[in-house]
């Protein structure tokens, strides 16, 4: 099992916001047990969005897009699901009044484009939105020769999409793995003194591609650090399978480790 997770809108892809959506969101998948293999950013565009929607449900199998939920004629997220998905968009009765509290509870008049709001790709379901206007929509698009893919689309608004990820994507993700779920833990080592070169060269074959635990390497401001990502049934499987990897880790570099860590 493999997620995506998408950022729309033009002010990520200009680089003028910070896309930390997909920072958060990935952390979370993590922490269900779901590695995340693509980040993937588009402009606000109907045909781009569409393609990458595709793209996504064809190799990961929880997919989390954020932003272009909005009224505004440039938020074309549902348009793009519908695209994709080759569901057409409907009108939901249910999702349409919750649109309409939002707007009567802040006295402001409701424009006809946020009617927009509360049409679904046909087969998908509501993810409510307790503070904010655009509801969110969770699909799942079937897939020949395997299983489904679960799709959520989430608003851009970081603390929107946050409250609705608690509610109830996470909870929504977990039935989803059922069985299936995994569990991944990471241990970082610190080291110092050597180079990222050096360092490899001196583990025997660790940090091969398609290891189970994966070792990855990192350096940063004249430090290294190694990565050692387990996935397993249970914490215990994890761990149980992370200190030998240590262990041999420690032996082969002596000194040069300064510090482990739990990691992210
Ligand atoms: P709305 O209903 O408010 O229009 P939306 O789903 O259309 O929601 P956007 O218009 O795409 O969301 O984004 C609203 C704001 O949320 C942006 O101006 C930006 O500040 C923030 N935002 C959007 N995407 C991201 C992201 N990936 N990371 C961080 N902040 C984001
Ligand atoms: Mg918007």
């Amino acid at each position: 099992m493999h997620a995506e997770v998408i950022a729309i809108g033009d002010e990520i892809t200009s680089g003028q916001c910070l896309d930390t959506n997909t920072q958060w969101l990935s952390q979370q998948l993590e922490g269900l047990g779901i590695r995340v293999l693509y980040h993937t950013t588009v402009g606000d565009e109907l045909m781009p969005c569409a393609e990458v929607f595709r793209l996504a449900i064809a190799r990961a199998d929880v997919v989390v897009a954020t932003g272009g939920l909005g009224p505004t004629a440039d938020d074309l997220t549902r348009e793009a699901l519908a695209e994709a998905t080759g569901h057409p968009l409907q009108l939901d009765t249910d999702a349409l009044d919750h649109v309409r509290t939002m707007f009567a509870q802040r006295n402001r008049p409701m424009a006809a484009s946020n009617e927009r709001q509360a049409m679904f790709p046909t087969g998908s379901r509501v993810v409510r939105n307790p503070h904010g206007t655009a509801p969110g929509i969770c699909t799942d698009v079937v897939r020949e020769g395997r299983g489904p893919c679960r799709f959520f689309c989430l608003p851009g608004v970081p603390g929107e999409m946050i409250e609705m990820w608690q509610e109830s994507v996470a909870p929504a993700i977990a039935e989803f793995l059922g069985e299936g779920r995994r569990v991944i833990r990471r241990r970082l080592i610190h080291c110092f003194g050597a180079g990222e070169s050096q360092v490899e060269a001196m583990l025997p074959d660790l940090i091969r591609r398609g290891r189970q635990p994966s070792v990855g390497i990192t350096a940063s401001k004249g430090a290294i650090t190694l990565r050692i990502t387990a996935e397993g049934a249970t914490e215990e499987e994890c761990l149980a399978a992370i200190a030998p990897v240590e262990a041999t880790i420690r032996q082969c570099l002596g000194t040069l480790v300064v510090g482990a860590e739990d990691g992210p």
